[in-house]
């Protein structure tokens, strides 16, 4: 059994996408070892984090789990939602996150990214311990052993780089696939009526109920002017947005992060900005790594201006091909061209 492993090592490192979708319809199918959503989650924290890894594309297990951590507090505390394929039974991180929540005397209404720095920190190790030894192993299974090298005693892992380029090609799809899989999985066993909209909830499970974090080194950025349309921003009217779309990266870096007034951000939405913009942001993150509180920041520290190249390109290779288009823009471009002179 490869569940229990300790270190794997890549097998293959080529594989076509057929093999590569064999092994995703595997995970997802009844003949994998399912019994808790450890699988499912752990596939919707490396999606998560396709834009995290280093150029060598290794993930530390500090930041794949911070994201599994905060998925699973999410689920079990705030949607109170069972993570085991038995009822009147809990998953051993079900338990281990009821024990924290007890301990600290936290309620349920709390979500993760609400939660001190120093609970964060206690739940995210607790989880990675646990994780390490029953997960890591079992996707790699799953996947002929060809999905990452992983080593728990380093905490890290080393996608496969012709998997990382199809989860990269594939990450819309891949992530309803996931998603879809488990709320299935939860609404099968879970029946004290907090299954309605499971779907809705799955979706938005990895969402921050607040961006203010970043609100601050932005707004001193931007100092009150929307970086889409370059008009003054009313106070209190502005807003951090994901450059590109949060429902495509589903994640928040501050690379990817800019400030909006009311009007862009709601226009925005979904849809991409021009390409013009995307060099501003390219610009403005070269200003971010010569500053250096900024530059050790752990998000900044695996940035590239051709990550953020790739992810624009392949936010539009999943879809993303609707464009903020406003007068305005022009009127940004001679602004942020003024600027520079
Ligand atoms: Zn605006």
């Amino acid at each position: 059994m490869s569940f229990k492993l300790q270190v794997g090592e890549m097998k293959t490192e080529y594989l076509t996408d057929k093999e590569i979708w064999g092994h995703f319809n595997y995970i997802f199918s009844s003949k994998s070892r399912n019994s808790t959503t450890y699988k499912f989650v752990l596939i919707k924290s490396i999606l998560e984090n396709l834009y995290n890894v280093n150029d060598k594309l290794e993930l530390s297990y500090s930041t794949l789990f911070s994201s599994f951590a905060k998925i699973y507090w999410n689920m079990v505390i705030h949607h109170n939602l069972n993570q085991i394929n038995m009822y009147g039974k809990k998953a051993e991180v079900q338990t281990i996150l009821y024990d924290i929540q007890i301990q600290n005397q936290i309620p349920n209404t709390l979500v993760f990214d609400k939660l001190s720095s120093d609970i964060q920190v206690d739940i995210i190790n607790s989880v990675k311990k646990k994780c390490k030894i029953n997960v890591m192993g079992a996707i790699y299974g799953d996947t002929g052993c060809t999905i990452y090298d992983f080593d728990n005693s380093k905490e890290q892992l080393r996608l496969n780089p012709t998997y990382y380029a199809f989860m990269q090609r594939f990450q819309r799809v891949l992530n309803y696939l996931t998603n879809y899989h488990l709320a299935l999985f939860l609404e099968k066993f879970n029946e004290n009526g907090d299954t309605t909209n499971l779907l809705l909830k799955v979706e938005n499970v990895s969402k921050r109920s607040s961006l203010d974090q970043f609100y601050q080194i932005l707004s001193s950025f931007y100092n009150g002017k929307c970086f889409y349309c370059g008009k003054t921003i009313k106070n209190g009217n502005s807003h951090v947005d994901h450059f590109i779309p949060w429902s495509f990266v589903q994640a928040d870096q501050l690379w990817n992060l800019v400030i909006a007034c009311s009007n862009c951000n709601l226009s925005k939405s979904d849809k991409l900005a021009e390409k013009v913009f995307l060099h501003t942001v390219i610009d403005r993150n070269e200003t971010f790594i010569s500053m250096p509180t900024i530059k050790k920041r752990e998000d900044m520290q695996v940035y590239s201006s051709s990550k953020l190249k790739d992810l624009y390109n392949y936010s539009m290779e999943n879809g993303f091909t609707e464009f903020l288009e406003t007068k305005e823009n022009m009127g940004l471009i001679v602004f942020h061209k003024m600027d520079k002179n």
